[in-house]
Formats: C-alpha cells, structure tokens, sequence
C-alpha cells in the first residue's frame, strides 16, 4: 500500500520558471559540501541539492575521526554553515533529481522536485514548539533509532537548515503543532513543487549505503537485543549522543566487555559484496579507544581476519590501541547467540591456534558494517547513461583521473566512487571541483567564441 506521502508526491506541481546554474552538486555529506565550498569560491554559481532535510551526510553523525581523533562534528558544522551561507550557493534540502537529460552539446537540463516540509521554510524559526507539543513518537533514524523522534521534529540541534519538518506517515493530524506554532509556519496543504534547472556540469557526491547488518542472520542484529552496529556505536559515542553515556540499548547496563567483530558485509560473497569498505578496521579500533576513555575499566576485543591500517599515522594508531589494551583475536566469527542476562555469545574460528573453535560471551556486541554502493543517481539520467563499475560504484574509466565519469562534463566526488576515509574523500571532493571548474572555463570561452 502507497503511503500517504507518496501520494501527496505524486500531485506535485510545476513551477514554470527556469534556473540555471554553472554546476549542480548532488548529496550534501562532506564530499558534496567541500566541491560546493570550492566551485563557489571560485565565482561559480552551485546548486547543492540533498534529499534529506539537512545536510552533512554520514560525517555529521560520527563521534570523532581517525587516527587524529578530532570531534567530527566540529569540522563539519562550520563547513555546514559556510555551505548555507555562501552567496554562490544555492542550497535545496529535502530534494530530489527526477530526470537528467543532456540538452545541447555543453548542458544538462534537470527536473528536481522540492517535497513538502508541510512547514513553511521562509517563516520557521527552528524554535522546537511543534516538537514539543507534537504526541507522536516514532524511532528517530539519524541516531539509528537508539531513541524516537517526534512526528514533527527538527533533524538535529546543528542541522543546516534548522528547519522544522512534519513525518505525515505518522502525523495523526491532531493540529497540535499548527495551533501552537508561534509564527503560523505549518501548512499542511504545501505541496511538491518540481524545478527545470540548466547547468553546465554536474558533480555527483551521493556517497554510500551501510550494509543492512540483519542480512547476516547468523551475527543476530535485530534478533539479539545487544547486538548493535558500529553506527549506534557512533551515536552512543558522539558529542550529541542519545544517552550521554555508553548504554546496553536493552537494559541500559553499563557494559564491562565489548566485542567487535570486522568486515560484517565486507569482503563476504556470500553478501554479495567482495570487496574491502577500506575504513571499517580504522573505525572500529577509534571506537575502541573512545570506549576505553568513556569506560576505563572496560575489556574490549575485536575479531578480525586482517587489519588495514594502510594511511597516514594508522599504524601507529593501532599500535596505541594494543597499548591501551584492547584485545584483537585473528578470527572469523561463525555464530553470535543469545547468552544469559542479556548477553551475547561468539563463537569463532581462532585462526593464531589453528583454527580452533572457541566461544567468548560479551555484554555488547558491534558489528562493523560495511559501505556499499549508493548507485540510485543512475536511474535518472535519460537517454545517456552513467557507468557503474563491476561492484556497483561510479566508474572512473580514466585511471589517471578518478574524478571523471564516462560522460562529459559530469564529475565524481567521495564514496560515489568507492569507500573512502574523510581525507581521501576531501582531496577528491577538491579535485571534481577543480576538474569542474577547467570544464566550466573551456566551456565558456567555446561559447564566448561563437
Ligand atoms: C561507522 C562509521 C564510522 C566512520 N568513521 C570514520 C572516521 O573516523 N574517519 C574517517 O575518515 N572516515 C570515517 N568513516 C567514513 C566516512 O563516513 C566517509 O568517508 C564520508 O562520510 C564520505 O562522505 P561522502 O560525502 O562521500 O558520503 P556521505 O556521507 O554518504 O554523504 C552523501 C550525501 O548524499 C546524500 N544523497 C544520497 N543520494 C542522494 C540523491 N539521490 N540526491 C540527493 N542527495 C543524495 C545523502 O543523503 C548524504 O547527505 C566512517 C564510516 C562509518 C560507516
Ligand atoms: S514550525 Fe513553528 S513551532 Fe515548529 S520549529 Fe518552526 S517556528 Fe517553531
Ligand atoms: S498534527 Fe501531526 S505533527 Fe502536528 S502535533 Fe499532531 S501528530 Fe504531531
């Protein structure tokens, strides 16, 4: 059955005037906020457009970042703010391409529908009163639903823009939230509203998907109460964390023994994805000394069948964390059961004692997901395609220039391309901007010549 969201979708109306822009950049996590900040400043005009009702994307979420262990948050906000503020910029949250299609020689012209916040963006002043008095609670999905949300919500405390937005699939239209909003901003009757934007060029920032954790049945994600996902783990260890502290969700028990167990949905055919996340080993041994901080006396043990700590200080990071006693077993976890008072049994292959099997029982249990690829962009471009590559990712055809994709003048930045750290995806994030930029100015003087 359609839901009431969807149908209201389906009436959205066309706005008949057009807007033109020298590049749109698609999916605002920081690859798409860092090729925004570059193109803008260089006097380009940038269309940033995102799905969600803020920007920020996974980065914006996390605790801190590896192997310097700055506050993630931190970093990312002022970019957040310097995106919103950037009189280059033109940001469109809550977003999203319906069609691409190539135009002339030197454009692309897209249908992009702006869905209903059922608030006004222009009058909201994120003051929180619809939150408050608004009786409906639902799993709040930016912390993993570690805790609920209510049906009409602000996303985060440092969303950008902090703007109210109403969940109608769970609104009981009880009218609360619209009597008591100080400034009338609610507006049930908003409706879709769908944009024809021109641009020169387009970079594609949309970044990547988790691996589902409960596809791996035998690990007990959603069958096993303290099995989380290295995600929750983020949120639990976050400065705006749910519970101000490192939690059992089941019981709210302080947990004495963590384990982690690597490449959950990673290297793994049997989930269809072969290939290494290339940051999973990196995050879970950050996590494991954030944990260590918050919960010195704590026992925590990773399970892992090999550790990549391939970049800059990552060696030494890890090197800190066997110092700081954390436990790494050489391992592959077979089966996760259900122990006694809550906790989690794992049975694995110890591969240091060849390959015996033996059983350990932890409080807490955090399966380190992997990415996968976030390849939806491609349905929407009409009558031209975008490459993917073998495992799903963008394809960058030319191996000396990674930010090209297979068309003219459509770029690549971050995960599109494959799992990246936050360095990684920042240096290709400028690189698409630069490659963007030549292509604008080639563009240009071509039409200036005619
Ligand atoms: C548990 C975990 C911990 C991590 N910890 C670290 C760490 O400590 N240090 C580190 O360097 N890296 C870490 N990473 C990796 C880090 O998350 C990535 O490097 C980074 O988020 C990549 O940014 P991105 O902008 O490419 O993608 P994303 O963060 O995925 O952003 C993509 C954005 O595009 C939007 N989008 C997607 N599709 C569309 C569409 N069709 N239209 C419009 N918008 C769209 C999304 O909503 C999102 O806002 C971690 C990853 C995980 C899973
Ligand atoms: S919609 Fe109204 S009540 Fe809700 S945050 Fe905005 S101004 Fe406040
Ligand atoms: S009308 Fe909907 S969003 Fe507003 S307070 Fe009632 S349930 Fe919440």
């Amino acid at each position: 059955m359609s839901s009431l969201f969807s149908k209201i979708i389906e009436r959205a109306e066309e706005v008949s005037e057009e807007k033109e822009f020298d590049a749109v950049v698609i999916g605002a996590g920081i690859a798409g906020m860092e090729a925004s900040l570059d193109l803008a400043d260089m006097g380009y005009s940038v269309l940033l457009i995102e799905k969600e009702p803020t920007i920020g994307g996974k980065m914006f979420l996390l605790s801190k970042v590896f192997p310097t262990l700055d506050c993630a948050s931190c970093i990312s906000t002022p970019k957040m703010a310097a995106v919103a503020h950037h009189p280059n910029i033109t940001l469109w949250t809550y977003s999203e391409v319906l069609k691409i299609r190539r135009d002339s020689e030197r454009g692309y012209v897209l249908r992009v529908m702006k869905k209903p916040r059922f608030v006004d963006e222009s009058a909201c002043t994120g003051c929180y009163t619809c939150e408050e008095v608004c009786p409906i609670d639902v799993p709040k999905e930016l912390d993993f639903n570690l805790r609920a949300r209510r049906a009409a919500y602000i996303p985060f405390d440092t969303a950008v823009p902090k703007i109210a937005v109403i969940d109608i699939d769970n609104c009981i239209l009880c009218g609360k939230c619209e009597r008591e909003c100080p400034v009338n901003a609610i507006n049930f009757l908003q409706k879709p509203k769908i944009y024809t934007v021109k641009a020169k060029s387009i970079i594609i920032a949309t970044g990547y998907n988790l691996f589902q954790a409960e596809k791996k049945e035998q690990y007990g994600f959603g069958t096993i109460p303290n099995v989380v996902t290295s995600m929750q783990m983020e949120r639990l260890l976050s400065p705006t964390r749910p519970f101000n502290h490192v939690l059992r969700p089941m019981d709210g028990k302080e947990p004495a023994s963590i384990g982690y167990v690597l490449c959950t949905g990673s290297k793994d055919r049997t989930v269809g994805n072969p290939i290494c996340s290339q940051v999973c080993c990196m995050y879970s041994i950050k996590q494991a000394q954030l944990i260590l901080g918050a919960l010195p006396l704590a026992d925590v043990t990773i399970y892992y069948m090999d550790i990549r700590a391939y970049g800059k200080g990552f060696e030494e990071f890890y090197n800190q964390a066997q110092a700081m006693g954390v436990r790494f077993i050489h391992g592959r976890v077979a089966k996760v059961e259900k122990g006694e008072g809550g906790s989690v049994k794992v049975k694995y292959e110890n591969i240091d004692e060849g390959g015996k099997l033996e059983t350990a029982e932890h409080d807490l249990l955090v399966l380190s997901v992997g990415l996968l690829p976030n390849c939806e962009i491609t349905k929407v471009f009409n009558g031209i395609s975008l490459s993917l590559d073998e495992f799903g990712w963008l394809l960058s055809p030319d191996p000396t220039n990674p930010v090209k994709t297979n068309l003219e003048g459509v770029f690549a930045a971050g995960c599109s391309t494959g799992p990246k750290d936050i360095p990684d995806t920042v240096v290709q994030a400028a690189s698409a901007a630069a490659e963007c930029a030549a292509y604008l100015k080639k563009v240009n003087i071509i039409a200036e010549e005619r």
